[in-house]
């Protein structure tokens, strides 16, 4: 596999080009009291990411785009357009947002990587889009096809927003908005910009105050209308985007629909996530993003609530959401099965947009704990090493017969609902995105990747070099360049994996205490630090060349779950820095269902190279249900599933 993947990376160019994008800086601003890195800003040269980003960039986009030319996505727009004959294809009145989310990831790729090809293919896509668009704006290919019939069974036929707690015409328009925007920020284009505001427009006129008053079923329109504020500056999107998430749960003017599409109550007197997990963590995003950016104390107290609940009573050790298969929705409190474990791959996309939006308000490091743990477990478990096959569940066990992935074992190419192919292709691009922030002069490191940036505080310039083994290993080496001798903070997350906590609340703990010390240096000398919500702050004045060293040691840990939760009573996860690790069948020579791991066997890591595109495995003598010697070897949860399906298993026994 490995091999494979070296042949398939020497036969492209391994520089990236690098592009400054201004507009990614001047327009990209978050509205947020903190103003992330822009991704376009950080180049990243470690063999973690940059391979994921790679194989996204030359393996996941145009598998992506030709499974939707293959199965119709791309001729319904042709089609709705008048530029082809013929019927909807398609089992899912929001087959159009595969295309969306997919010009979404291939500009972000673009942005920093210039492919003409691909540029003049998403170019014809968008002519095919703009055709499709109605003369007032509306767009979604299913209605304007053919209203009198429906794609799927549980959505009603009928003229246009009809039924659209299922209909998903304004989720299609949102994703819509969302690739538009990166679009344009990516190219300077504005043609599928222009096709978002004309439909934006049509959504303004037609739902608010004094007119149409429902709400989408599901939702994503509220962040897509912030991402065109935030481009245009026309308030009345912003206002749009408010408007949906006050109305819901507002029995005047529709008929609410269930906890399901979180409107059983109103958004700001909800607290406790519940029913589908992915419309719900859209839906926070959404309303973090209203705290944000129009400062409403309301929605800070209500996003905040919810969080707490997710963080203590609902989050996975992989930072996982969504407990039930059944109706793809989160469980009640501390209902974290691991066998029947849902955690779909969009969630996970969805958690981490939360949690940015989170310390972006905040500025605390505990919601960029969940955000690690979610990057480098739950969501990249999403996809393959080679970057096409998917899981849309992810589980934390299995038994080698329960067909937890859509009727398979094991990863697929394709689903029929391609929800979570399409957000990995969205979201992988826009990793280096999460690395670094600033609040006026004040910089934040909040992950650990070998990379390069360039960054524009409020008076201060700067350019940045991280040299790191992470997730492998935990000594970091950050190079300060500032333009000239300027006084500054920097801020160094010190991860909760590192602490006391691996994420905040008492959902997991640690079993023993680690009594290595964290240790930091400023040009060889060692700093006492001070924790202030979860950064350690150096203020100095800092000159060219300035280095400072982190080290985290990453020992194996056990970590233990709160009683509530009764599938993992008697049980115990290994972790390793930010990497979960699980036991797999291909590696251990008894069933990991019957392995015994006694609180006292030494667990050791250890390299190798040559296994799964190189990784970090963990081994120790253990034994078996009857107090047989065994030989444990654990390999990070998110590379399992890549020799054939079997046994796997999170939590492993301890008595
Ligand atoms: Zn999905």
């Amino acid at each position: 596999m490995k091999n494979l993947y070296v042949k398939n990376i020497l036969k492209i160019p391994l520089i990236l080009i690098f592009i400054t994008c201004d507009k990614f800086i001047d327009n990209n601003k978050s509205g947020y009291p903190i103003t992330p890195v822009s991704f376009t800003n950080v180049k990243l040269t470690d063999t973690f990411w940059s391979r994921r980003i790679e194989t996204n960039r030359t393996v996941t986009i145009p598998f992506g785009f030709e499974k939707c030319e293959n199965e119709g996505r791309i001729r319904n727009f042709a089609r709705a357009g008048g530029l082809l004959e013929g019927e909807y294809e398609g089992k899912m009145p929001f087959d159009d947002t595969d295309v969306y989310k997919i010009i979404e990831g291939a500009s972000y790729s673009l942005a920093v990587y210039h492919d003409s090809e691909l540029e003049q293919y998403i170019d014809g896509l968008i002519e095919k889009i703009a055709a499709a668009q109605e003369d007032d704006g509306y767009l979604c290919t299913w209605k304007t096809l053919n209203p009198d019939t429906t794609p799927a069974w549980w959505v009603e036929p009928g003229p246009r927003w009809h039924n659209l707690g299922a209909s998903h015409e304004l989720y299609n328009s949102g994703h819509m908005y969302e690739a538009a925007v990166a679009h344009y920020l990516a190219t300077d284009k504005k043609n599928f910009l222009n096709v978002a505001l004309k439909n934006a427009d049509l959504i303004t006129k037609t739902f608010g105050p004094g007119k149409k008053l429902e709400v989408p079923g599901h939702q994503i329109i509220e962040t897509g209308l912030i991402k065109l504020y935030l481009v245009t500056k026309n308030k009345e999107y912003l206002d749009m985007a408010k408007f949906f998430l006050d109305q819901r749960g507002n029995a005047e003017g529709h008929e609410l629909y269930g906890s399901y599409s979180q409107d059983h109550k109103p958004v700001k007197q909800q607290d406790e996530a519940v029913g589908h997990a992915v419309r719900a963590v859209y839906m926070y995003s959404g309303m973090a993003d209203i705290a944000g950016i129009m400062n409403d104390s309301s929605y800070l107290k209500a996003v905040d609530k919810i969080w707490e609940n997710v963080v203590s009573k609902k989050l996975y050790i992989t930072g996982g959401i969504g407990a039930r298969h059944d109706r793809e929705s989160f469980g009640d409190n501390y209902e974290l099965p691991n066998l029947t474990s849902y955690n779909e791959t969009c969630a996970a996309i969805g958690n981490i947009y939360w949690n940015h939006r989170m310390f972006l308000l905040h500025g605390e490091a505990k919601y960029i704990d969940v955000l690690e743990r979610t990057l480098y477990n739950g969501m990249i478990s999403g996809v393959s090493l080679k970057g096409n096959s998917f899981f849309y569940p992810n589980c934390l066990e299995s038994d080698g017969k329960y067909e937890f992935n859509m009727g398979s074992l094991t990863r697929k190419p394709w689903f029929d609902c391609s929800c979570c192919p399409t957000n990995v292709i969205r979201f992988i691009p826009s990793v280096p995105n999460y690395i670094y922030a600033h609040r006026g002069d004040s910089l934040y490191v909040n992950l650990f990747v070998t990379s390069e940036a360039n960054v524009e505080m409020r008076n201060v310039r700067l350019n940045i070099y991280q040299e790191t083994e992470y997730p492998w290993d935990g000594k970091v080496k950050i190079i300060i360049n500032p333009e000239k001798d300027e006084i500054f903070t920097v801020n160094i997350r010190i991860p909760g994996w590192a602490l006391k906590k691996l994420v905040p609340g008492d959902l997991y703990r640690y079993l023993k205490t680690n009594n290595e010390k964290i240790t930091l240096k400023v040009n060889d000398e060692v700093l006492d630090f001070n924790m202030n919500r979860g950064f350690t702050s150096i203020t100095r004045r800092w000159s060219k060349g300035d280095i400072i060293e982190l080290y985290l040691p990453m020992p194996v840990r056990r970590v233990l779950a709160h009683d509530r939760v009764k599938s993992n009573r008697n049980k115990v996860a290994l972790i390793r820095g930010p990497i979960v690790y699980c036991a797999e069948w291909a590696d251990n020579g008894i069933s990991v269902l019957d392995m015994v791991i006694p609180d006292n066997a030494e667990i050791k890591a250890e390299y190798r190279e040559d296994l799964l595109d190189g990784v970090v495995v963990v081994k120790g003598n253990v034994s078996d249900k009857k107090g047989r010697k065994a030989e444990l070897v654990a390999i990070p949860y998110y590379a399992w599933s890549h020799r054939g399906p079997g046994e796997m298993a999170v939590w492993l026994l301890r008595k």
